[in-house]
């Protein structure tokens, strides 16, 4: 890649991408100039350099890469004296972690900035200093910013995004002021907070008592305390304008927090902590999405082991993810207060509670399934400061859709990678309908979603073209703030949470067979709401038991909403030994306890059309049961799985094929030739590694297919099994699968 590299200093990051660069031999001389003499010495027996010279001037002629990694105030005068040597194509750059000084500097210097110069920073490091400190995967999977200048020319960029690429980083450009802005608060701000309380509590008489004693806390928040006083003093003067920003809005919510606790104000403290809480937990989500959205590889998989199962016990799945949504939703927009129990804490949900929480509503939870929302009533959402993230929730984005699109304010709604793929013109073509300004992304009309704001909505009736209740929703909830009557008329019944609900918040809504109309400008009433258990949850337990021999599984308070209980219906045609007992009403909606038992073979069929929609989430598990089941069966009408979180007929297809069943994928469902014979409780998968392409009902359906595999199977990409049933590993094994997950 480039054929002498000078380094001008060699310390923690100036070695490490020394080491990079010699590891994966992208120079055929490589040299650098420090301050001390050792430095050099030691760099070139640990074989990173060949050279080392006391004066930068000897270390850059005829270098095609000049690479500054000193302390960024040592920059003007490094620069002043290199000058003179510097190729014309020679490229320069800098790992400073300040931009604006780093240019001003260079400004002076050259006047007319050159062509190769383009400065950048790497967001990695560590507390030690030094060339023994560098690391050769330093910067792996952390982001190296790149700020090119206007007079910086695109070969010297590409070449760096490549350099930095070989380190495993991912590089983002960005101009000056946004880095050093951004720094400011990221990286600056913390360290100075961090450096400051440790000074503070080492200025206190007792303070070796507070060392002594100092709990995880102090540890985890004082860390960066012990980095390089020199480095930060320069960092601090280096950002001041943006730094001074940074600390007077931490002074603005110390004093902000302080007069809280001074006045006992107990409900907003708590929202605030809880406010705070939920986006840290938020963050972390995000963390863990990144290598879905960065496309890296995903790191999570399953195995299932071959071995002699037995499945049996009485579980509780977590709470239904349509009513969780919803509950969060309705309880936000009501006035009042809102108390959720068996509220299901899996990241599709929880996208929906930080949306609202981003939108200004109080909400305090979830711990152990309770959250209680605290309304604001139908004109009470405020602007968002920044873009909505649904995760890998396509409900979110198309309820929210709805509501959005009746706001005062504009919204941009973005996803996962996974969500990102997924159709939401289906949404936006009702809602623009009815007047709303709303753009999707791309040719596909996928997300980002933008919504402009502040349009008067207008009542329609609309023809639904597909049976998706998250349409229906959409365009029903829209339709709360829409002059006049909205009407939705639907070809199949889909679930009809949104409808329950409504009427439990005390909103009028008509059900005329197949049509459901409100009328908008009435407002909603914060009541209490009991989750169910999720039956697309449970479905992968009633259909493990239904294929494992003696089995015997009880599911305690599942929601049994006729517009969800396909699944029952269809595993009791192929003949399951399936009870639903104890049935009752919670929160407006049906519940009752299943019991499945292993008794005899299922058999396959035709399912029919009109339980379609009443399952369409329990498909990829069906499927499994079906491949082993006796003879063949067949769906059809199911073309919408094709649009779910992964096209489910394909990937289920795939994934069956691999594990030797035989089956054809059609345009609207599948074919399936089941391998089961009656009273032989043989294994019927062979072992095989299975792609779920990050949906998590493909994954879950192909562990409970290792209930009779012959070998293991491993599925990868099963990090979103937690977006619907975080408990899914846990209950599994309970009952008698044993799952491994590999991190
Ligand atoms: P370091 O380990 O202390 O290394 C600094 C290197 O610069 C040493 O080799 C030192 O020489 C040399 N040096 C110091 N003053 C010099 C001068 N006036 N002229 C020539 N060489 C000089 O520091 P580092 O952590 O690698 O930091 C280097 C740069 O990276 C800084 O600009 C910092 O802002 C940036 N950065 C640091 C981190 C981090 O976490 N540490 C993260 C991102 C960016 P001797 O070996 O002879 O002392």
């Amino acid at each position: 890649m480039f054929e002498k590299v000078a380094f001008i200093g060699l310390g923690l990051i100036g070695s490490s991408l020394a080491r990079v660069i010699h590891v994966n031999h992208l120079a055929k001389n490589v040299v650098a100039s420090t301050r001390s003499q050792k430095t050099l010495d030691d760099a070139v027996a640990l074989r990173l350099i060949s050279k080392g010279f006391s004066n930068p001037v000897d270390a850059v002629k005829d270098a095609d890469l000049v690479i500054l990694a000193l302390p960024v105030q040592a920059t003007e005068k490094v620069l002043a004296q290199i000058k003179p040597y510097l190729g014309e194509r020679t490229i320069i750059t800098d790992v400073g972690s300040t931009k604006g000084n780093v240019v001003a500097a260079a400004e002076r210097v050259f006047g007319t900035l050159p062509s190769g110069f383009v400065p950048g920073h790497p967001i990695a490091g560590a507390e030690h200093t030094g060339v023994h400190a560098g690391k050769v995967d330093l910067f792996a999977h952390h982001k190296v910013i790149l700020t090119p200048l206007p007079t910086s020319s695109d070969w010297a960029v590409q070449k760096l995004i490549a350099l930095w690429q070989a380190a495993q980083a991912e590089v983002i450009c960005m101009d000056v002021k946004k880095h050093d802005e951004v720094l400011a608060h990221t990286s600056h701000l913390p360290h100075l907070m961090a450096f400051n309380l440790v000074e503070q509590l080492a200025n206190r008489e007792d303070n070796l008592d507070i060392f002594r004693y100092a709990a995880g806390g102090f540890r985890d928040f004082s860390r960066i305390a012990a980095s390089d006083p020199r480095m930060w003093h320069d960092i601090f003067f280096g950002n001041k304008d943006a730094i001074l920003n940074a600390v007077d809005g931490f002074e603005t919510q110390l004093a902000k927090i302080r007069q809280l606790i001074e006045n006992e104000d107990s409900q907003a403290l708590m929202g605030l902590l809880g406010h705070a809480q939920a986006a840290r937990q938020h963050f972390n989500y995000m963390l863990a999405k990144k290598p879905v959205m960065e496309k890296n590889k995903v790191t999570q998989k399953f195995t299932i082991l071959p071995q002699q199962h037995r499945f049996e016990g009485t579980f509780t799945v977590p709470g239904d993810k349509s009513v969780s949504h919803r509950s969060i939703m309705f309880g936000a927009l009501a006035e009042g207060t809102t108390h959720v129990t068996g509220f299901l804490e899996g990241e599709d949900a929880l996208a929906t509670l930080q949306a609202f929480k981003d939108m200004g509503v109080e909400i305090e939870g979830p711990h152990n399934g309770e959250v209680t929302i605290h309304g604001v009533g139908m004109h009470g959402l405020k602007a968002p400061t920044k873009e909505l993230y649904m995760g890998n929730s396509g409900t979110s984005m198309r309820l929210l859709s709805g509501i959005l699109a009746a706001q005062k304010f504009d919204s941009v709604m973005t996803g996962d990678a996974s969500l990102s793929k997924r159709p939401m013109e289906r949404i936006a073509k009702p809602l623009r309908a009815m007047n709303a300004q709303i753009q999707t992304t791309g040719e596909k009309g996928t997300p980002p979603v933008s919504i402009t704001g502040n349009q008067p909505l207008q009542g329609i009736d609309y023809e639904l073209p597909m049976a998706s209740a998250q349409v229906k929703s959409g365009v029903l909830l829209a339709g709360l703030w829409a002059a006049g009557t909205t009407s939705v008329v639907e070809p199949e019944p889909t679930r009809d949470h949104t409808e329950r609900m409504l009427r439990a918040f005390g909103y009028d809504v008509k059900t005329e067979g197949n049509k459901i109309s409100l009328v908008g400008g009435g407002k909603l009433v914060g009541t209490n709401i009991q989750v169910p258990s999720d039956i697309s949850s449970s479905a992968f337990f009633m259909v493990g038991a239904a294929i494992c021999e003696n089995s015997d599984v009880t599911l305690e308070a599942v929601g049994i909403n006729p517009t969800r209980t396909g699944v029952i219906e269809i595993l009791k045609q192929m003949g399951a030994d399936i009870q639903v007992l104890n049935e009752r009403i919670a929160g407006g909606e049906p519940i009752a306890d299943i019991r499945i038992r292993g008794t005899r073979t299922l058999k396959g069929i035709h399912i029919p059309e009109d339980q379609v929609p009443l399952a369409i989430d329990e498909f990829p598990a069906l499927f499994v049961a079906a491949s082993c089941a006796e003879g063949q069966t067949v769906l059809t009408g199911a073309a919408e799985l094709r649009v779910k979180e992964s096209d489910r007929i394909q990937v289920m297809a795939d994934g069956l094929q691999a594990m030797g069943i035989d089956c054809t994928p059609t345009a609207d469902g599948i074919v399936i030739e089941g391998k089961g014979k009656a009273g032989d409780w043989s294994p019927i998968f062979k072992g095989a590694e299975i792609e779920s392409h990050h949906d998590h009902r493909i994954a879950m359906s192909f562990s409970i297919a290792g209930l009779r595999a012959s070998e293991a199977i491993t599925i990868c990409g099963t990090e979103t099994v937690a977006t619907s049933f975080p408990t899914f590993t846990q209950l599994a094994n309970e009952a008698g699968l044993t799952i491994q997950t590999v991190n």
